[in-house]
């Protein structure tokens, strides 16, 4: 994954609390809002979490002045959290490009535990997006766990595959589509699980496209295999033999690892997110 070096960065798009601590649990006073369940839909891992808090704490400021850092795609090559950054930018562009309305979303870095407007959440349940604050939320530590508890292969473009993947939920949010994960919520055929098959080919899509934002150089086979390879480590399948070990399909949240491949695959080919229909026929 290499950025163009002069490409312009815009850090707005990323807000900094890492190293921030945050008062656990939440207290959701006024407004009458009391005990509303926010769903988190965009959890990578398959944990929903629920929380009853729809007025997140306040963080503002940064933890690393990302403004300063990140300003090229010099800067996205030297460093993770520019390339972010870089990431970001890139993907909101493409979407921009590619869909009438869209409304750009910040990835908020975090570490270990953040208040979001579907609740407390913990760097366990992973990256997400948050759709009452249409925000992504990204423990950059996660990615360490993915290689060494999910056996995935790292590197930049996994991470971007993660990133287009949050982003994919966001361009669901707006689109609508979103809120079938919620109607049926588990098992292999579920909307959740065709909800997250697309967002893995809707950060296809975007890969395709990735150079013709501007931001990034020509992807190479490399980046291509990493992107494959994570998608695989985060299958449902692979994941409850991990943990549990054996295969439960009634439990898939996600799609197994040859569907999360096959997705992702299929945007990456087509480069055209209207391809990334898992709603109507066979997964
Ligand atoms: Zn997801």
């Amino acid at each position: 994954m290499d950025f163009r070096d002069d490409a312009e960065l815009d850090s707005s798009q990323v807000e900094d609390t890492r190293g921030r601590g945050v008062p656990k649990g939440g207290l959701a006073i006024g407004g009458g809002a009391v005990g509303i369940l926010a769903l988190v839909v965009g959890l990578f891992f398959g944990i929903d979490i629920t929380g009853g808090n729809d007025q997140p704490a306040q963080q503002t400021g940064s933890g690393t002045d990302l403004a300063a850092k990140c300003r090229t795609g010099a800067d996205a090559d030297q460093s993770e959290d520019c390339r972010i950054v870089g990431t970001v930018n890139s993907i909101q562009s493409y979407w921009k490009q590619t869909l009438n309305g869209y409304t750009p979303a910040k990835t908020q870095l975090f570490s270990q535990a953040t208040q979001t407007a579907c609740g407390y959440a913990t760097s366990d349940v992973g990256p997400f997006y948050c759709p009452g604050d249409r925000k992504v939320y990204l423990d950059l530590n996660f990615f360490n766990q993915l290689q060494q508890q999910f056996g995935a292969e790292g590197g930049p473009f996994a991470q971007a595959y993660v990133v287009g993947h949050e982003y994919g939920h966001h361009v669901q949010n707006l689109l609508g589509t979103l809120g079938k994960s919620r109607s049926s919520a588990r098992g292999a055929e579920s909307g959740a699980v065709r909800v997250e098959l697309q967002a893995d080919c809707y950060a296809g899509a975007w890969a395709k496209n990735a150079v013709s934002t501007g931001f990034l150089e020509q992807l190479t086979d490399t980046d291509v295999r990493q992107a494959l390879s994570a998608a695989e480590a985060v299958g449902d399948d692979s994941i409850q033999r991990r943990t549990q070990g054996y295969v439960q399909p009634d439990g898939f949240t996600h799609g197994t690892s040859e569907q999360r491949r096959k997705w992702f695959t299929t945007g990456y080919q087509s480069g055209d997110p209207r391809q990334c229909d898992t709603f109507s026929g066979s997964i």
